[in-house]
């Protein structure tokens, strides 16, 4: 395993994003989606660094089963069932590929109006976009590589590391 992102990398772009929207939505009533499974980490880690008050809870989307390679069809597996219209809502991924995923859940949120709804992706692979969608903070903007770690898998392995690395091919 090649490393590409190292913990303190990791951080120290959670810390600053995270102050950032703690400065933004002080006072606000915000709910933080976490989107699963991918971002269960990121979501552990990225709530934990904000000094305001939030919920938070899950949805879960699939579109790769167990490959590596995107079958292009994005099924939610899991909904939320809050009342949107009462909250600022901040989406949080793992990584933005295609873009199909999270056009499809941001769709689907914005017809529930919430008060406001952003994006935040830990990770941005720009150079494989498809869908009309762009996140509104990436925390990292990488190449087009498949990396695996911090949440993320392959074929459901490797989520527990600690950092963002390459297998070796
Ligand atoms: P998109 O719909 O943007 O093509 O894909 C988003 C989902 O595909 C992510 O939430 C993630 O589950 C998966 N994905 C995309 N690229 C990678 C990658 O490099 N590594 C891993 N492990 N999953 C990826």
């Amino acid at each position: 395993m090649n490393v590409l992102i190292d913990e303190e990398q990791i951080r120290l772009q959670i810390e600053r994003t995270a102050a950032e929207v703690s400065r933004r939505y002080r006072g606000r009533p915000l709910l933080m989606v976490g989107i699963l499974t991918g971002s269960f980490i990121f979501v552990a880690d990225f709530v934990r660094a904000l000094d305001i008050p939030c919920e938070v809870c899950f949805m879960a989307a699939s579109s790769y089963g167990d490959s590596d390679v995107s079958s292009g069809d994005v099924k939610i597996t899991r909904d939320i069932d809050r009342d949107l219209s009462k909250y600022d809502v901040i989406i949080l991924e793992d990584i933005v590929d295609t873009g199909r995923t999270l056009a499809r859940i941001t769709e689907m949120l914005k017809e529930r109006h919430p008060l406001s709804l952003a994006v935040i992706t830990l990770l941005d692979k720009p150079a494989r976009r498809e869908a009309d969608l762009e996140p509104d903070v990436s925390l990292f903007t990488i190449p087009d590589l498949f990396v695996v770690g911090y949440g993320l898998d392959y074929a459901e392995k490797y989520r527990q590391l600690p950092y963002i690395g390459v297998m070796d091919s």
